[in-house]
């Protein structure tokens, strides 16, 4: 276990990854606090999925989280399709003759399909955050530097706060990489993908009524011509998580507001050329839902870190959620710094920014293609991508390679190399 610390960090933000990095500090036994500018940690009521590597994160921060996700993860029900990430289907086709899809192609991994709703796993895992350790209402505006080294963080309720070291968890529209890129750096602001998703979530019975038991209860993705439905079970099978996905060639009017609220009608209206097991589905969704305009970090960060102050999760790689693993690259950054700043070597102030750099060095490149790469597979759903069209074997190839590199990963390696980066970089004399 890590020797006391002669430093405290600063957390800002309380999403999954502020949350899963305050865990994991806490655990190690590292000072930290984290300042969240709502009234209380709160997740939206929608599900997020966990590939391997995320569920290997999850252990690495801390076990709890990992038993956490377990209370509440719900799989594919069908014994035959446990280790199914999702099934791929024409989203044209009914179902057949014995109540079944056919399915295009399937993805498959160690661990199949896991889905949460997101504010159960959030519930689960707030309880392995001492309460003293989070501030609330405190959003943050700027940050300085003071005669010690300390940095202060001033917020928009008027109060200040000092911290050794600042890790920006706040977000795509992050107010800490704006203070690392500069706020006129492309990279400060997130880009419009062109695609908007409504996502609404479906009694599990009348899903089964609507396209089968084996649709319904196993993950499901319905490709069309510039749209795609994904499907997959939560609240233990109780629950069908709906997400609809639509490119568009007009602007999103309002890059503050990343959600509006929408109507079914709409979606009907948008999905309207979808086959009849589809259009069931969709027609079962709320009158009311929220619309999301998917925006992720098109313009890459040239760095993920400056002097004592980083940035992690969608702050710094924020991606279109197209792969479902922009929440587990989150985790994936949490553990890999609370290793390094657990590392024996790291003991001050002054060892903290070769942390920071070797996060960038160990970090930055995957994390930036998996934003290149959601793009890419969220136009090969929609028969849409360069080379591959709306060949499924093709598309079906390009998916299970590009989702090889997201979940064969071993994260207990990847952060013992990062470890090694750590020490030769901390083992250089300074200048
Ligand atoms: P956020 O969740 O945005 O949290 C940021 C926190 O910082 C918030 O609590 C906010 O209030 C706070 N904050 C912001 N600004 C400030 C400030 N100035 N001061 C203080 N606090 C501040 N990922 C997956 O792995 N699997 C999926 O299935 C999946 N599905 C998705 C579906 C959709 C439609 C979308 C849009 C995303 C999906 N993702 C998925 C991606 C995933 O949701 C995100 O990567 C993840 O939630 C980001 O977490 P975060 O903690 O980095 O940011």
């Amino acid at each position: 276990m890590s020797l006391v610390k002669d430093f405290d960090i600063a957390i800002v933000g309380g999403g999954i990854a502020g949350l899963t990095l305050a865990i994991a500090l806490n655990s190690r036994s590292i000072p930290f606090t984290i300042y969240e500018q709502a009234s209380s940690f709160a997740e939206i009521g929608a599900g997020v999925s966990f590939s391997p590597n995320a569920v290997q994160a999850m252990k690495v921060c801390h076990e709890g989280i990992y038993e956490a996700f377990e209370k509440v993860c719900t799989r594919n029900v069908s014994p035959s399709k446990q280790k199914v990430w999702f099934d791929y289907v024409d989203a044209y086709k009914d179902v057949t003759s014995n109540g079944t899809l056919d399915t295009a192609f399937t993805v498959s991994n160690s661990l199949g399909q896991n889905g949460v709703h997101r504010a159960q796993f959030l519930d689960e895992a707030v309880k392995l955050i001492p309460k003293h350790l989070a501030r609330f209402g405190k959003r943050l505006q700027n940050i300085t530097e003071d005669r010690n080294g300390r940095l202060v963080m001033r917020f928009d309720d008027g109060t200040v706060a000092e911290a050794d070291a600042i890790i920006g968890c706040d977000g795509i529209k992050s107010r800490v990489r704006q203070a690392i890129v500069g706020a006129d750096h492309p990279s400060a602001k997130p880009v419009y993908t062109r695609k908007y998703a409504y996502r609404g979530l479906i009694p599990m019975e009348d899903a089964c009524a609507a396209v089968g038991e084996e649709r319904a209860q196993n993950a499901c993705m319905y490709m069309g011509h510039d749209k795609h439905v994904l499907t997959f079970p939560v609240n233990h099978g109780k629950t069908l998580n709906l997400v609809a996905f639509r490119t568009t060639s007009e602007d999103w009017p309002d890059s503050q507001r990343l959600t509006r609220p929408g109507q079914r009608e709409e979606l009907l209206h948008d999905f309207e050329d979808f086959g009849p097991a589809a259009i069931k589905l969709l027609k079962l969704v709320n009158p009311k839902l929220d619309v999301w305009a998917i925006f992720d970090l098109g313009h890459p960060v040239p760095t993920f870190y400056k002097g004592r102050i980083c940035i992690s999760g969608d702050a710094a790689h924020a991606t279109s959620p197209h792969h479902g693993a922009g929440a587990g690259f989150c985790i994936e950054d949490s553990a890999m710094l609370a290793e390094l700043l657990a590392d024996e070597q790291v003991k001050t102030q002054h060892d903290l920014e070769a942390v920071f750099a070797t996060y960038d060095a160990e970090r930055r490149a995957r994390a930036q293609w998996l934003v290149e790469s959601s793009r890419w597979v969220g136009d090969c759903y929609e028969l849409r991508a360069e080379g591959v069209g709306n060949d499924f074997t093709k598309i079906g190839d390009q998916i299970i390679e590009r989702n090889g590199i997201i979940a064969d990963v071993n994260i207990e390696e990847m952060c013992a190399k990062a470890k090694d980066e750590l020490r030769r970089r901390l083992s250089k004399p300074l200048g």
